[in-house]
C-alpha cells in the first residue's frame, strides 16, 4: 500500500506535467484570447526552434515572424523554453511594447 509521501510526490509530478490549460487555461480562455504571443525578437531570428517542439503543431510561419494558433495551442509552454531570443510571452505579461503583437496575431488568424 502506498504511503502519503508517495501519493504527494505523484500529485506534484502530475501537476508538473499537466498542460497549463488544465490548471489555468482554456476554461477561462475566450475565443479571441491567446495564452502565448510571439513578439518582435522572432522577426530577426525566425529559425523555427519552437515549431520543432510544439506537440500539436500549432506554430505557423507568417511573412516576417511565426504565430501561435490559439485554437489549437494546449498551453504547454514547451516553445517558450526553446526560443533562443525569448520572443514568446504569456498574454498576461504583455507590455505596451509587446501588446501590438497580440493584435498582429489576431489579424493573422482573422479574429480581430
Ligand atoms: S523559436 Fe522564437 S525566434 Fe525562433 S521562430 Fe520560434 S518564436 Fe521565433
Ligand atoms: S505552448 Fe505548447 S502547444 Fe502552445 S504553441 Fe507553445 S509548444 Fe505549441
Amino acid at each position: 500500500m502506498k504511503n502519503i509521501e508517495d501519493t504527494d510526490k505523484q500529485l506534484q509530478l502530475c501537476l508538473l506535467y499537466t498542460p497549463r490549460n488544465l490548471t489555468h487555461g482554456p476554461l477561462k480562455k475566450e475565443v479571441d484570447q491567446m495564452a502565448f504571443v510571439i513578439t518582435s525578437p522572432c522577426i530577426e531570428e525566425k529559425a523555427g526552434d519552437c515549431v520543432e517542439v510544439c506537440p500539436v503543431d500549432c506554430i505557423e510561419e507568417g511573412e516576417d515572424q511565426f504565430y501561435i494558433d490559439p485554437d489549437v495551442c494546449i498551453d504547454c509552454g514547451a516553445c517558450i523554453v526553446v526560443c533562443p531570443v525569448e520572443a514568446i510571452v504569456e498574454d498576461t505579461e504583455l507590455t505596451p511594447e509587446t501588446e501590438p503583437f497580440l493584435e498582429k496575431a489576431k489579424e493573422f488568424y482573422g479574429t480581430s
